[in-house]
């Protein structure tokens, strides 16, 4: 990712705010236009996203485009000081294109789909690409120079796959570039199996789901293929456009696509974030730290740096069996932990509900009746006022000590790999439990793949790496060796990056390192709670009373580590179930057993405790209370959110103001769904 913007929007030192706007569906009410001009001073807007799916506004028939309206769009958002963050519509493609162009349209079992619906264009079709760099390159030549252009908006969230012959053509080219013979592709693949051997590359022209390997580079594939598209979709704008940053819109935890193979390709970051907030029988707390995994995840896709909120709502969503409108205080706090967690602004889907359609029930700072006097939109514009205030934040940087892996390719082996047990499997919910205890503890994380450089971080958490890139181990022992600290768990290091299972014993090329071996698995059905019990070294490490474990229980066998805690029950009561083995300078932990939430929170949190990994506030936070921390030395800021659903009260000390209003604070109280911004007196 090229590092040439410090500001995401190039001289334009504020924070975002605004969001998704389609003037392209009111074009017969100017009015309406006129209204939302007016509304977005009065919200204190100045980001908005247009022209998203507007490619049948902007070229109703082949080869002639209309860009009027936008013409004037982008003059009234220029005159008002507002940036647009211009899209390019291969989100959505027009309706002559898909009758004219068959193959522009996916293709699935040998049928082709008909044109419905969005997101459903073939992206290795040259005819698309070809329409797609038309319209693009047109976009640039007339507004390269528009003041209003701020970045560039690469369709939408990119997603799904296309089985028609030229992806199929395109596919087995891949392979040919990956494994450069069919000799080495049967080997990969492990074709022996089952009598799948390839005799030739033309029979490689089916999905088979039980041949996992070729499963992994199918997805691999279609993350490449899409990258590719990416690339040709900006070529037009990074030659006509090069001061013009652009992005596209992910998905957090989205299993479609590899976002770190995808974030190659763009200058910045952003994403769609539509977290669960008073979830039913659930709690906001529990919201609020998957949602700043989420962050935490996009972040380390572009390499720590600053990224976007780009969609939110401001209210509910549309499209979840149930979504309750955020309740009062709520966007405020849910809108700086995204700040705190290195967002550059709070972006909406959608700035004003459309009619008709699958959205028309979507939340919207503007509503269907239009006014600015009701509840979300003044709490909306409430917002706008202190992301004003906050320009300090802007290019400021999360500096994190501790980093929890997630990799695409060990979701995909996880989820489609036949094994002991094939239901609860939970890469995402053991990733973020084990990410946990540092979120809750203000301690900065960076979720990054396992090819990052890991030499930044003191502390390193690995759950569930069934899948290991070659290398990896070699670089886990050489961070151990130099002092950092490592935990992994339970079906860690079992196969390798074609899906193949290590020989020698799990986890694999890691045995050494862990010292451990683990020769069997326990896979206890839903109503079976067993429990590990710490020793007298677990002890002295912080583990304490029994802990239950579910799903996973793996038997170890320390070959050259301390044993840490131990099964109480079943057959195997006494068998090593977490250790530790001191290597070098650091220490490698290994956790057998998939604990509950406080299990995680003693280990890691007892590790990040003793190593004093630095968090945002030198202080214990009450239960309920998430901080992250932005900059560095003096110029540092805190953002405080209370999602205890009760009033929280810290006391900073000396020291501290309000970001915001500048006056000094000693004690911190926030009543429910309250947040803030700190710092340094
Ligand atoms: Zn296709």
């Amino acid at each position: 990712m090229p590092a040439r913007h410090r500001n995401i929007v190039p001289g334009f030192p504020h924070l975002l705010h605004g969001g998704d706007w389609n003037p392209d569906q009111w074009l017969d009410r100017p009015e309406v236009i006129e209204q939302d001009h007016q509304l977005m001073s009065e919200a204190g807007v100045n980001a908005l996203s247009v022209g998203i799916f507007a490619w049948a506004a902007l070229e109703p028939e082949e080869g002639r485009y209309e860009f009027a309206w936008l013409d004037a769009i982008l003059d009234r958002l220029a005159k008002d000081g507002r940036k647009a963050i211009l899209a390019t519509p291969s989100g959505s493609k027009p309706a002559w294109m898909s009758l004219k162009y068959p193959e522009v349209r996916r293709m699935h079992n040998g049928v082709r789909e008909p044109h419905h619906t969005r997101h459903n264009h073939c992206y290795t079709a040259p005819v698309y690409r070809a329409k797609v760099a038309a319209i693009n390159r047109a976009l640039a030549e007339r507004y390269a120079r528009h003041p209003a252009l701020g970045a560039w908006h690469l369709s939408n969230e990119y997603g799904g796959d296309c089985q028609c012959p030229l992806c199929w053509d395109a596919f087995r080219a891949w392979l040919q570039r990956r494994h450069g013979s069919l000799a080495e592709l049967n080997r990969a693949w492990y074709t022996a199996f089952w009598g799948h051997t390839f005799s030739a590359w033309a029979e490689v022209n089916a999905l088979d789901r039980t041949m996992h390997a070729m499963t992994l580079d199918w997805r691999r594939f279609v993350s490449d293929q899409t990258a590719d598209f990416i690339r040709a979709e900006a070529a037009p704008l990074r030659r006509l456009t090069p001061q013009i940053p652009l992005t596209t819109n992910f998905m957090g935890t989205y299993p479609g696509l590899d976002y770190h193979r995808l974030a190659q390709e763009l200058d910045f970051i952003s994403w769609d974030a539509y977290p669960d907030w008073h979830p039913a029988g659930g709690d906001d707390l529990d919201t609020a730290a998957h949602t700043g995994f989420n962050h935490d995840l996009m972040r380390g896709c572009g390499g720590g740096k600053p990224w976007v909120l780009m969609e939110s709502t401001p209210s509910s969503v549309n499209w979840k069996k149930l979504s309750r409108p955020k309740q009062p205080g709520m966007h405020r706090a849910a809108s700086l932990q995204a700040v705190g967690h290195g967002s550059e602004g709070v972006l909406y889907f959608q700035w004003r509900k459309g009619r008709g359609c699958s959205e028309k029930f979507h939340g919207a700072v503007v509503d269907h009746d239009g006014r600015s006097d009701h509840r979300v939109f003044r709490e909306v514009a409430a917002l706008g006022a202190t992301l004003g205030r906050l320009g300090a934040a802007v290019g400021a940087p999360v500096v994190a000590q501790a980093a929890v892996l997630y990799d695409w390719d060990v979701a995909w082996a996880i989820d489609e790999g036949q094994m002991q047990r094939n239901c609860d499997k939970d890469y995402i919910a053991t990733a973020m439990d084990h990410h946990r205890p540092l979120w809750r503890r203000g301690i900065a994380v960076d979720v990054v793949s396992q090819r990052a450089d890991l030499a930044r971080y003191r502390l390193v958490v690995a759950p569930m790496a069934l899948l290991l890139h070659p290398g990896v181990a070699e670089r886990l022992e050489s961070f151990v060796r130099a002092g950092g600290v490592l935990v992994a768990t339970y079906l860690t290091g079992q196969v390798d990056h074609n899906d193949q299972c290590f020989l020698g014993g799990f986890p694999g090329p890691l045995r050494a390192l862990f010292g451990v071996r683990a020769p069997e698995m326990d896979t206890p059905p839903d109503h079976v709670v067993q429990t590990l019990a710490p020793t007298a070294a677990g002890t002295a490490l912080g583990l304490s009373g029994s802990y239950p474990t579910r799903h996973f229980d793996e038997l170890l066998v320390a070959e050259d580590a301390e044993v840490l805690a131990t099964y109480a029950h079943e057959w195997y009561a006494g068998t090593p179930a977490v250790t530790r083995r001191t290597v070098g300078a650091g220490e490698a932990w290994y956790i057998g057993a998939r604990g509950d939430r406080r299990l995680a929170d003693d280990v890691v949190g007892g590790i990040a405790a003793r190593l004093g990994l630095e968090r945002a506030l030198d202080l214990p936070l009450p239960e309920g209370v998430a901080a992250q921390a932005r900059g560095t030395g003096a110029d540092r800021l805190v953002f405080v959110e209370n999602f205890a659903g009760a009033p929280r009260t810290l006391a900073l000390g000396p020291g501290w103001r309000d970001a915001e209003s500048g006056a000094p604070l000693a004690e911190l109280a926030l009543a429910r769904y309250d947040a803030r911004v700190l710092a340094r007196a």
